[in-house]
């Protein structure tokens, strides 16, 4: 999905990200599959959408590429170099370049350290700087974020939520990153908090050309900032485009039930669209059955859904769907 001159920050292809899980101590281990064969990419200096809802598999995506997990399969690919089966130390060089916001601005910051050893952690663990360097360094990213020198002292208690947001995002800067995997950072917060932080992010992605992993469900906000963005359900990525492709011409029926569920401010236009709502609850994610994952919810599943699972493909303009209607005769929606 990459244009001409837009060179790729990260590729994934085929990831796999299966836990195994027992029910006692004689039963035979059976696979959780979280991730299931997912592939996209992102190029630099963009924002890819991640949306789904809980328990899909999106976090464990986020999490995955970082190599917080060892993936089960597929490849990792960061600036070409290919991350999958790098050890912890070989993975040195990259943590510095990768780094994650976390979604509970509460419980992600230690509350027995000062704002300033939080944000300079990083900065010492990777040894970046000398003591009067981190000091400068510290400073400089307290305000990138909308903060004051003076907060350095204080510790996180002290502070509300969207401020603690600031200085989780000051941390994952102290590294020096150009991939930032954004893991639900707004969900915690206040509604007229969470503008803010979106602002701030998009203001640092203008000025330091970040390429941005952001994982949420709440699509408005995945419209207002993501440049693509992919549909998890079940561990497959199940549509992915351009993100005015994907909101205005949206293909798969499981996209459609999430956007139809999206408040709309417009009165008349809230009128003509009716809310798609899916029956049933999400399959359990272990020994999932064959075929479509999404066919036990679907209104149009056919009898090939139960058969073959859909593969991700290209419709035009780099609109991927993976559903049996726009890959076989079926008469699509
Ligand atoms: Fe529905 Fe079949 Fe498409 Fe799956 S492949 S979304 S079950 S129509």
């Amino acid at each position: 999905m990459s244009g001409q001159n837009e060179k790729t920050c990260l590729k994934v292809q085929d990831l796999k990200m299966y836990f195994p899980v027992k029910n006692g101590l004689f039963s035979k281990p059976r696979q959780l599959k979280a991730v299931d064969g997912v592939s996209f990419a992102i190029p630099e200096g963009k924002t890819m959408g991640l949306v789904g809802e809980s328990g899909c598999g999106k976090t464990t995506v986020g999490r995955t590429i970082l190599k917080l997990y060892q993936p089960t399969g597929g490849k990792i690919i960061f600036q070409g170099e290919d991350l999958t089966d790098l050890t912890d130390t070989q993975m040195l060089p990259f943590r510095k370049k990768m780094q994650m916001i976390f979604q509970d601005p509460y419980t992600s910051l230690d509350p027995r350290m000062t704002v300033e050893s939080i944000i300079a952690e990083p900065i010492r663990a990777l040894k970046l700087y000398g003591p009067a360097e981190c000091r400068d360094r510290v400073r400089e990213l307290i305000q990138m974020v909308g903060l004051k020198p003076d907060h350095l002292n204080r510790y996180p208690h002290e502070f509300s939520g969207g401020q603690r947001q600031r200085i989780g995002i000051a941390r994952a800067l102290a590294a020096e990153p150009e991939f930032i995997v954004c893991d639900e950072p707004i969900s915690a917060l206040d509604v007229s908090i969470q503008a803010q932080v979106i602002n701030i992010l998009e203001e640092l992605q203008e000025r330091f050309g970040f390429t941005y992993l952001f994982i949420s469900h709440d699509l408005s906000m995945v419209r207002h900032i993501s440049h693509q963005v992919g549909v998890m359900y079940l561990g497959n990525l199940i549509e992915y485009a351009p993100v005015d492709e994907l909101f205005d011409h949206m293909l798969h029926p499981y996209t459609r039930s999430l956007i139809s569920a999206v408040p709309v401010a417009d009165p008349i236009q809230a009128r003509e669209s009716s809310r798609i709502v899916l029956q049933g609850d999400v399959p359990s994610p272990i020994d999932p059955p064959p075929g479509c994952p999404f066919k036990a919810r679907c209104a149009f599943a056919r009898e090939i859904c139960g058969q073959e699972k859909p593969e991700l493909m290209d419709v035009g303009g780099g609109h991927k769907v993976a559903c049996h209607l726009y890959h076989t005769n079926i008469k699509p929606l």
